[in-house]
């Protein structure tokens, strides 16, 4: 039997990624950026779809290939709609169209793209995978924020969770090298955004971003966990815009807001250097992990597994030491050797805890979801 193909695409507001997969291995990739910016020679993401088409095309891999199997697509919020990977139809599509105002950044990007190769494969199935869906299973208890239910209920507000997809490849491969399938796993994605998840046999319990990509851990240039007091505070008080102080949270704020850096490399050359702003920046950012781990220990009751992953988590041993640092009580902790050789078990034999560090990957999650969705849907 031939290897199954699968395109995914993650089409953002402002660029277009893609992977070609064939099982496990990678036949392409790539990613077309600065879509519709000012200056820009792609003007929508008709012309980014072109782009990648002829990229393919120039390797052999057209889009037109018969031996393309589905196309999988990322989408970012699901809402409580979709808490599994679903096959394209027209009602999908005004399903997550409806979803625009929860994720006003993110959504639009993703139909724009779907309703693109939908147009150049009308005969392939397309998949919609969601950022949201993994985390669908956290308890009510986790997921309501204590304010007025009837305005909640019309507004959707509770927790939705992100970067689900990394979070189940990650708990999953991490569970499975422990021999602990349905062991407890804690999850810290640490790229430019980051969010911690608490598994437990496979299922998500608790996760640190919100109704939206904002809250809980520090990011790049993202506040994560805030007094919702210091938007009011901002407003009456700072004379802010809601736009303004949208802006100032999502982008000017995390590592760039408190040191001017948002790229971790940066700040860890300022931090060896001895400045001070990096080293404020460093400790909340560290701190902020410390706190979720301990949360998370809490929610699970014992850990088998705490997996570090994204551009962070995979390459800064300094971060891995410093945000365990002072668990050994838990069990946890890390050798210092393994963590800077980068291996794959950073804890020392022996404790409790293993420590690891799980590249994630979330083009191949996103292509395995999408083909466990086509024989139910061919063989209802
Ligand atoms: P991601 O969003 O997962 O691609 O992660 C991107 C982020 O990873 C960058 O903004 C950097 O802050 C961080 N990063 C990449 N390489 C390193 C490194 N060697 N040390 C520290 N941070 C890194």
């Amino acid at each position: 039997m031939t290897v199954k193909r699968v395109l995914v695409i993650n089409s953002g507001s402002s660029s277009v990624k893609y992977a070609l997969l064939a099982g496990e291995d990678r036949l392409a990739s790539g990613i077309v950026e600065r879509i519709g910016e000012p200056g820009s020679p792609v003007a929508d993401h008709g012309a980014a779809l072109d782009i990648v088409a002829d990229e393919l095309a120039g390797q052999g891999l057209g889009i037109d290939s018969p031996e393309l199997t589905a196309i999988g697509h990322r989408v970012v919020h699901g809402g409580t709609d979709f808490t599994e990977p679903t096959l394209i139809t027209d009602e999908v599509t005004a399903m997550i169209e409806e979803l625009v105002p929860l994720a006003p950044l993110h959504n639009p990007g993703n139909l724009a793209g779907i309703e693109v190769t939908r147009r150049l494969r009308p005969d392939l199935p397309q998949v919609a995978v969601f950022d949201t869906a993994f985390h669908s299973t956290i308890s009510p208890a986790a997921a309501t924020y204590a304010i007025d239910r009837e305005v909640a209920e019309r507004l959707r507000i509770r927790r939705y969770g992100f970067h689900g997809t990394s979070h189940a490849y990650v708990s999953r491969e991490a569970a499975a090298e422990a021999g602990r399938p349905d062991g407890n796993v804690i999850v810290l994605h640490l790229g430019n955004g980051a969010s911690a998840s608490a598994v437990s046999g496979g299922r998500c319990l608790e996760t640190s971003m919100g109704m939206t990509p904002l809250e809980g851990l520090v990011m790049g240039t993202r506040s994560g966990d805030l007094d919702p007091g210091v938007l009011t505070y901002l407003a009456r008080t700072g004379g802010m815009s809601f736009e303004e102080i949208d802006t100032m949270l999502n982008r000017g704020g995390g590592m760039r807001g408190l040191c001017g850096d948002n790229d971790m490399r940066a700040v860890q050359e300022r931090l060896a250097a001895g400045d001070p702003d990096a080293e404020l920046a460093f400790s909340v950012y560290c701190h902020r992990l410390r706190k979720y781990v301990g949360a998370y220990y809490a929610v699970l009751g014992t850990v088998d597994v705490i997996a570090f992953t994204g551009g962070v988590g995979e390459n800064s041993p300094l971060v891995r030491q410093t945000a365990l640092d002072g668990l050994e009580a838990l069990g946890i902790a890390v050798d210092p050797g393994r963590n800077e050789r980068g291996e794959r078990v950073i804890s020392p034999d022996g404790t409790a805890v293993r420590v690891v560090v799980i590249p994630t990957n979330e083009e191949l999650e996103i292509a395995r979801q999408t083909l466990a969705v086509l024989p139910r849907t061919k063989h209802p």
